[in-house]
């Protein structure tokens, strides 16, 4: 979501006349975008503008702002903590921010543009104040101009007890389908190959129009008639709402990636419970093999909280459990942090040790990393079709001249791959021979085809 937010405000700020440099010290502009999920992110971001209060002082010509979630979620503690700061601007409120500027360039002072928090008005009013101005695409902003986000859904109304973002980006909103397509084809139109669908629960969207209402197998059909596209991937699935009706849909339409993240969080009830996920491992687990009958070939994914509230020993040892069956492809570890504003805040106690969390997290890792591997080695010998992204980072360490270099891109299972090839062969879509694995990547080389030469009798 915050790769796309910088991708909309650059291309906006280039409208308006700005251009991107290469170093903080030689801009006019300094704007960070923020997360606030948990409170490290936070704390850096606070860091990072503290080392700015002496470049302010010496230079009060240039504007600093912050943009993004916590500015959403601290407002005026921002000020407060950064005096020097000009701009204050929530995820809501990104097209705010030119007008923000020339405030701030003509000396009307310090600028704050968020959003209504949850109850601060009538639900609808509320979500209108939350929409973001989407339709702004320049492919030159991306990392890379064939791979590129597309929101389909504003902000979330789960609520799960330990969760800022409902707060930070409002209540759940489902774009029109027309909005969505026709986006789409802008960025087909652009050179995107690929697209990824962004939405906190991706795979609930809905969207109620006068033709009546399209869910995400419905759009997932609308989007895959768009000529050059030749990827579509959605990021992030809510358990509860992967339906055999998506599945299947997603099985019968070859672009749909088939790769599937859907968090668990926990692999104890109890925890769940108190998290308030609205699932039973039982249910996450008809929905794991739903997915196992209907597709497949699937790879899935999930995130993980460890040291909630509460989590005991056996508690934890049943993520580990949940692990241990799912073989997901990847999971996302996190040691939970208590978020002002949230109901676990409000209620529970966060009584899991810091040095309890770290170790849980620790052994959660080596267990999903161990069974990656494994599940990589099945793939030694295989060919794969990899999307190609670009140098790897150990190439961007090389000669840039060099002929040959590590590149990376991914399979449509989202799998990395990496292979010597030449930075020419970024964008497109290469078949690559797996010779070796690690937890996380695939090694390989380009797959050559054989040229056999007959002679002709006679
Ligand atoms: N909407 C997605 C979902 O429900 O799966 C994920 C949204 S959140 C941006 C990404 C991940 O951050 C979550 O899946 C969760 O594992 C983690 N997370 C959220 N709040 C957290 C907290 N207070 N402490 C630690 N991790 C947290
Ligand atoms: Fe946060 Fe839960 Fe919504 Fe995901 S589903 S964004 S974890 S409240």
């Amino acid at each position: 979501m915050n790769v796309l937010d910088s991708e909309m405000v650059i291309a906006d700020l280039k409208r308006h006349g700005y251009t991107v440099v290469d170093s903080p010290g030689e801009a006019d502009l300094l704007l960070y975008n923020t997360c606030s999920i948990r409170e490290q992110a936070e704390e850096k971001t606070y860091s990072a503008l503290g080392k700015l209060k002496e470049t302010k002082a010496r230079h009060p010509e240039k504007t600093i702002g912050v943009m993004g979630c916590m500015a959403q979620k601290d407002q005026e503690t921002i000020f407060r903590r950064a005096p020097f700061v000009d701009m204050v601007v929530g995820p809501g409120q990104l097209h705010a921010i030119p007008d923000m500027l020339t405030k701030v360039t003509s000396g009307e002072g310090r600028q704050m543009a968020v959003s209504l928090g949850r109850k601060d008005g009538k639900q609808t009013v509320v979500a209108r104040s939350h929409e973001t101005f989407d339709p702004l695409r320049d492919p030159t902003m991306r990392p890379t101009p064939f791979q590129a986000y597309l929101r389909i859904q504003i902000g979330c109304d789960k609520f799960c007890t330990y969760c800022v973002v409902p707060n930070t980006r409002g209540p759940e909103q489902g774009r029109s389908p027309e909005e969505i397509v026709s986006e789409a084809r802008v960025l087909a139109e652009q050179g995107a190959l690929e697209i990824t669908l962004l939405g906190q629960t991706v795979n609930s969207y809905r969207h109620r129009g006068p033709d009546g209402e399209t869910d995400m197998a419905g759009l997932l059909e609308r989007l895959h008639d768009i000529d050059g596209l030749k990827r579509i991937k959605f990021v992030t699935n809510y358990p509860k709402d992967m339906t055999a009706r998506l599945l299947e849909t997603i099985r019968d339409l070859p672009k749909v990636s088939p790769y599937l993240h859907v968090p668990a969080q926990s692999g104890s009830d109890a925890v769940l419970k108190r998290m308030k996920r609205g699932y039973t491992i039982a249910d996450y687990m008809e929905m794991f093999e739903r997915i196992e009958t209907i597709l497949p070939e699937a790879s899935v994914s999930s995130d993980f909280i460890v040291g909630f509230c509460g989590e005991t020993d056996e508690d934890f040892q049943k993520s580990v459990k949940l692990i241990e069956r799912c073989r997901f492809k990847n999971s996302f570890i996190f040691q939970y942090s208590v978020r002002e504003g949230t109901k676990a805040a409000a209620n529970l106690i966060d009584d899991v040790p810091r040095e309890v969390k770290a170790a849980r997290n620790n052994e959660l890792l080596a267990v999903q990393d161990r069974i990656s591997k494994e599940d990589n080695q099945k793939l030694i010998g295989d060919t794969v079709e990899v999307l190609v992204e670009g140098p790897s980072k150990k190439a961007d360490r090389s000669d840039p001249d060099a002929p040959v270099v590590q590149m990376t891109g991914r399979t449509i299972c989202d799998r990395i791959v990496v292979f010597d090839g030449n930075r020419r062969q970024a964008g497109q879509l290469m078949d690559i021979q797996i010779d070796d694995v690690s937890s996380h990547t695939l090694i390989g080389r380009v797959k050559t085809v054989e040229v056999v030469s007959l002679g002709m009798p006679g």
